[in-house]
């Protein structure tokens, strides 16, 4: 998706080309839930801890990423829901971890409240959690209508080619070596999920493919979206069901770190995910539930790596956004336009999320 919205912002105002390998593996953007949700896999207050300075300027441009997503979803005619997201709490830690992450909040002027546990449970957020923290401005967005609606809207205005490409940088520019021919380019922009290392070996140790497995439960309504233990599980519903991920820690130690089979579900982290789901929600009926699992590309800092390559200014990054990156697109595709047309607010993607970071 990152590459399709960064296709149709700069369609009308320089000659683009869009590479894309369909795959084996299917990219991440036909098989994520939709939620758009601040702040990548952290809370304010586990941000903070990590980037004393920085937390809320990245939690702003993630706010900035999110209202972006919402806005050209719904002007795109794509079905968007902007009624806030729910972070539920497992244990006394982690609802003091959101305590502090709601003060920050109230603090950053973000609009957020708090529910104890008998006041998420009354909501029909589910049974068994410690605390609850809905936060306004987030929501979900059909991201497979968003897919389809950017594919048809760069239809005619993008030349495309399907096939792995591999960028080599040159004098003055980059090629890319593609299937059916090389292409000779002022700049590429690699936004190739979980296969960034096949376009360009930076990536390599960079880039990590961690397989995400979910339950679809067709009929099934909770109220949603809701992340939980730092975002491991998240469901959301829509008018076909409910869409649940996570239970990853089921394959301990790797947690499908490393894998790249979409096509196969593990049936450990089946059993995991039915059973948390029952827990939580006991009400459901899961006989007809099945499995499905998608690749998602951590970075190995578990930001995104958005921006030049190190050494290399014509080669861009927008990838690496690990299992949350529907939630950071908006925001770096606004960025990196800019920068690449060499407009005002060029220079708004924060440090921290640039390649140059590694070195
Ligand atoms: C199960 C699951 C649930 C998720 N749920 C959410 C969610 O609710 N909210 C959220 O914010 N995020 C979510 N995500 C993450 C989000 O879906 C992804 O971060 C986002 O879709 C990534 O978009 P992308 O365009 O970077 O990558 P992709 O959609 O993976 O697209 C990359 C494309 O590049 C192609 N490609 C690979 N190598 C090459 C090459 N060498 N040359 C040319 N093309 C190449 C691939 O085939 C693919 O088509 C989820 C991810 C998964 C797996």
């Amino acid at each position: 998706m990152a590459g399709l919205l960064l296709a149709d912002a700069l369609a009308d105002r320089c000659s683009v080309v869009l590479l894309d390998d369909p795959g084996p593996p299917d990219g991440a953007s036909d098989r994520g839930l939709g939620i758009a949700a601040r702040g990548g896999l952290d809370s304010p207050a586990r941000l903070k801890h990590a980037l004393p300075d920085d937390a809320e300027p990245l939690w702003r441009w993630s706010g900035r990423a999110v209202s972006s997503l919402l806005d050209r979803s719904e002007a795109l005619g794509v079905s968007v829901d902007r009624a806030g997201t729910w972070r539920l709490s497992l244990g006394p830690d982690e609802a003091r971890e959101w305590e502090a992450s709601a003060t920050l909040l109230d603090r950053w002027g973000v609009d957020s409240r708090t529910l104890t546990a008998d006041q998420v449970a009354a909501e029909g957020l589910g049974q068994g959690f410690d605390a609850g923290l809905w936060i306004g401005g987030e929501g979900r967005v059909d991201l497979q209508a968003l897919v389809a609606a950017l594919r048809a809207r760069i239809d005619g205005r993008v030349a495309r080619r399907s096939g792995p490409g591999a960028v080599v940088a040159t004098l003055g520019g980059v090629r890319i070596d593609a299937p059916d021919g090389p292409l000779d380019a002022e700049m590429a922009v690699i936004a190739s999920g979980a296969g960034a290392p096949s376009a360009h070996p930076w990536f390599g140790p960079m880039i990590l493919p961690v397989r995400l497995q979910g339950l679809r439960v067709p009929g099934a309504q909770v109220p949603g979206p809701a992340l939980v233990r730092h975002r491991f599980e998240a469901w959301a519903s829509d008018p076909g069901g409910l869409s649940f991920v996570g239970c990853r820690w089921a394959e301990q130690p790797e947690m499908e770190a490393g894998v790249t089979d979409d096509a196969t579900c593990s049936p450990r982290v089946e059993a995991k995910a039915r059973e948390f789901l029952l827990r939580h929600h006991p009400a459901l009926d899961l006989s007809s539930a099945h499995a499905w699992s998608g690749v998602a590309a951590w970075s190995c800092d578990g930001l995104p790596l958005v921006g030049p390559l190190p050494g290399e200014p014509r080669v861009m990054a927008l990838c690496g956004w690990g299992g949350w990156g529907l939630s950071w697109i908006g925001a770096a595709v606004d960025d990196l336009t800019a920068a690449i047309l060499g407009e005002a607010g060029g220079d708004r993607l924060p440090h921290m999320l640039r390649p140059r970071r590694m070195i």
